[in-house]
């Protein structure tokens, strides 16, 4: 029975949701839209079955196409970022994260990461995240010249501290990574390269951004980002004895039995990934969000580290009015269509609640066809409904043009 019939309010609820979708502009630059081939496979039959344990090693018969399906999966992975081991179980980016230290350390270790209140993720030392509760975490800094990574601190950090992993890749960084500098240091102290690609794995896989192999030791990711696949994580290497740990950490160090139509749901959007069209959509991203930095720019917003290398941006509001909060601009946007989340500037003197200023990523609109000029319209968008944040009325009429531009745009197929 459909769920229309089954449960009324629920389908309705979806249906609602899929309009809200197809009628805003989706800048949070940790999503995207899938295909219904991704969407098709993580609502199969798949999700009817018990698969604890590997491949070829299951605890539950009956897994003959489920060692398939997670099998075919691995090697599309490997295939993508050019490595020798995947596990692509983790039901999340936080839970690769929580196995990659498993893998990695002995409860209490110290590690060296970015901070959550600079760029880097929950899942990075946050005090109330197990990589806190469980491991040591120290951070490195961002230069506050340049607000890039400031290399210096990390090599200072990494000898005053000899950590036994080195932590980088983030969740709000708008420039290129440099991996072998990172590598370079770790190998100077150590100590093992954690890389967690979680927002640019999609750009890696369509060669946009520099690939964190062969320089890390350990790459972790989410699938639901740039990778535009379905929520979920993994985790890759080279080494054979972190594979074998990988493994273990994962099942049953962390988690249970795998879900297998999110399995297949990976499968499917790896094979996406592995065609040309994925490197002219990885390509594209990062132009269009080039495009929507300079257009903002041009409107007298200022942005963090002076522009983006990849998908996504720190818009610095008070530049264009010292009265711009970040909450301010997330609900003023959203009544007009436009959806984002606030995010503090470095040494952003307002507190997390508030902050100064938005992050903004074109992985989502890039999906539904947007080109560089069609940013441009959209930074209009988002000036006019920060000039108008208190006129609900006037925000109701820019959300009425931002649905209309979006019938250009249907969601992809
Ligand atoms: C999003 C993100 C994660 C976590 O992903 P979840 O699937 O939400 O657990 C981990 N690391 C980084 C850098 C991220 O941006």
């Amino acid at each position: 029975m459909a769920i229309k019939d089954i449960d009324p309010i629920i389908a309705e609820l979806i249906q609602k949701e899929k309009q809200r979708q197809e009628t805003t502009l989706e800048l949070i630059a940790s999503e995207n839209h899938v295909s219904t081939a991704v969407m098709e496979a993580a609502g199969s039959c798949l999700t009817n079955k018990y698969a604890e344990g590997y491949p070829a090693a299951r605890y539950y018969g009956g897994c003959e196409y489920y060692d398939q399906i997670e099998s075919l999966a691995i090697a599309r992975a490997k295939q993508i970022f050019g490595c020798q081991f995947a596990n692509v179980q983790p039901h999340s980016g936080a839970n690769a994260n929580l196995a990659s230290f498993m893998a990695m350390m002995q409860p209490g270790d110290r590690y060296i990461s970015l901070a959550l209140s600079s760029g880097g993720h929950l899942s990075h030392g946050m005090k109330l995240n197990t990589s806190a509760i469980f491991w040591q975490p120290d951070h490195y800094e961002l230069d506050s010249k340049t607000e890039t990574i400031d290399f210096d601190s990390v090599r200072r950090k990494a000898l005053e501290l000899k950590p036994k992993m080195i932590l980088c890749g983030y969740s709000a960084y708008p420039r290129t990574i440099d991996f072998k500098r990172f590598r370079e240091i770790a190998d100077e102290v150590g100590a093992l390269l954690f890389a967690d690609i979680a927002h640019i794995a999609g750009l890696v896989a369509g060669g946009a951004h520099p690939s964190p192999f062969p320089h890390a030791h350990v790459v972790s990711t989410t699938t639901h980002k740039t990778l535009r696949g379905p929520r979920g994580g993994l985790i890759m290497t080279n080494d054979e004895a972190l594979a074998k740990a990988i493994n273990r950490s994962v099942f049953p160090g962390s988690q249970g039995g795998p879900l297998m139509h999110i399995i297949a749901a990976k499968a499917v959007a790896f094979g996406e990934a592995l065609r040309p069209e994925f490197k002219t959509y990885a390509q594209q991203i990062v132009r269009n969000a080039a495009a929507l930095a300079k257009a903002l720019a041009g409107k007298g917003y200022r942005l963090q580290s002076g522009g983006t290398d990849n998908h996504l941006m720190l818009v610095d509001l008070r530049a264009r009015n010292a009265d711009f909060t970040g909450a301010d601009a997330e609900k003023a946007l959203e009544k007009a269509g436009i959806i984002c989340n606030k995010n503090a500037i470095l040494n952003d003197p307002r507190p997390p609640k508030l902050t100064s200023g938005i992050r903004l990523g074109t992985p989502a609109v890039t999906s539904r066809g947007l080109k560089e000029h069609d940013l441009e319209v959209v930074a209009e968008f988002i000036d006019r409904a920060m000039s108008a944040k208190d006129d609900d009325s006037a925000l109701k009429t820019i959300r009425a043009e931002v649905a209309k531009f979006c019938q250009k745009f249907p969601m992809p197929h």
